[in-house]
């Protein structure tokens, strides 16, 4: 199995078949799991087996073949999965740290992920130093001896910015802190995390390995040392677990998840190539496009520029929001990593909680919008956008 292509794992790794011989993974919809005797019950509370299940909060089948083929395909030892994208950090995070702990945080991050390492972690006596993820040397003047982990977006939300993963993780490893980062952007086809340093590396499920804008869902990818040790006994206690349900939507999706992340990236860098430099336009930023500040880091990181483009429309707030309402086929939402393209407005939306001087620091304008590129003929939706700026 260990030869095949990513594209085949993603299709087959983890399949474990009932009795029936279903070709389709089943969906083990139940809470909890029957015993046939006192014995076999005190048995698996004491170790429970691979195959052997208690409580769906803890494990469940469907939930432990997502987890096995997003494993598989992360190239990590083990996973677990987690009801949010949100839970997948939170458990990372709080199943590893403790008062007293210290932590070092690009500041650039989905503005939830901002509240974890701002707000909860530093209420519990965790010391958390926010750093510019770009800046190398800031890194190193804020990794201590003491310092337990590092945490990043590799490619941060909305602004597209890239941060060099083999460089702060060398850092970071030469002060013994674990290096977590948040995937999403560069999605679990494009980037290569472990390859780059990464020790834990998590993901929304909800954008690119649903896809189709469905369910909730998370995961945490990781050493079996750190999955069963550190993130499970926080997350199962906790509550954090998958449902059943989505952990089958998840599992069948990554079986298109190649597919369609390539195809979504296709058409994005063929949109970013065709507006760079349009007059309506104030900035555009794309990983995979020479005139984006992290393009060489982006290229050696990642396989394609993602599926996200970054546009700022000249002429502020009143501007982007004309643009927003003149589109046709893009839709106004706040996902990304959808079959359907949406357009996202940051600074009145996803960031709305953050004041001026934050979002300045984090190169979030007013103009900004984030478009999250789909799977629809790249065509219409340049012509799509080409005539909502036209209105503009
Ligand atoms: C969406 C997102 C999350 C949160 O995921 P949920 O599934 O919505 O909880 C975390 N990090 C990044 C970068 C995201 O885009």
């Amino acid at each position: 199995m260990t030869d095949w292509s990513p594209r085949t794992r993603a299709v087959h790794t983890g399949t474990r078949r009932s009795q029936y011989g279903e070709v389709a993974e089943a969906i083990y919809l139940t809470q909890g799991f029957v015993y046939d005797s006192a014995e076999q019950a005190e048995a698996r509370f004491i170790e429970t087996g691979p195959d052997e299940f208690i409580y769906a909060r803890y494990g469940n089948p469907t939930v432990r073949m997502f987890e096995d083929r997003i494993a598989d395909l992360e190239g990590t030892e083990d996973a677990f999965a987690t009801a949010s994208g949100m839970a997948a950090v939170n458990g990372a995070l709080c199943g590893l740290l403790k008062a007293g702990d210290h932590v070092v945080s690009a500041k650039a991050l989905f503005g939830s992920c901002l509240y974890i390492l701002e707000e909860v972690l530093t209420r519990y006596g965790v010391e958390v130093t926010f750093v510019d993820g770009t800046d190398l040397d800031a890194w190193r003047n804020a990794v201590r001896d003491d310092t337990k982990a590092v945490f990043l977006e590799t490619v941060a939300n909305p602004t597209l910015e890239v941060v060099d993963l083999n460089s702060v993780a060398e850092i970071a490893h030469a002060k013994g802190a674990l290096v977590l980062v948040d995937n999403v952007f560069a999605t679990p086809v494009f980037g290569h995390a472990l390859r780059d340093g990464a020790d834990v590396v998590i993901y929304s499920a909800t954008k690119h390995i649903d896809g189709q804008g469905r369910c909730l869902g998370g995961v945490i990818c990781g050493t079996k040392e750190f999955i069963r040790k550190t993130a499970e006994p926080y997350l199962k206690h906790t509550g954090g677990a998958l449902s059943p349900f989505n952990a089958w939507v998840m599992l069948k999706g990554l079986e298109t998840v190649h597919l369609r992340c390539n195809a979504q990236a296709t058409s994005a860098l063929e949109i970013a190539t065709a507006l760079e430099g349009h007059n309506k336009l104030a900035k555009l930023a794309y990983p995979h496009l020479p005139s984006h500040p992290q393009y060489e880091v982006a290229k050696r990181q990642m396989d394609t520029g993602g599926t996200v483009v970054a546009l700022s429309v000249d002429g502020g707030k009143e501007a982007a929001f004309r643009f927003l309402n003149a589109l046709q086929i893009v839709t106004i939402s706040n996902n990304l990593g959808d079959s359907k393209s949406l357009v996202t407005h940051p600074a009145t939306t996803t960031h709305q909680r953050l004041t001026d001087a934050q979002r300045d620091a984090l190169g979030i304008d007013d103009g900004m919008v984030r478009l999250s590129v789909g799977l629809e003929d790249a065509g219409d939706l340049l012509a799509d956008i080409t005539q909502a700026l036209a209105q503009v």
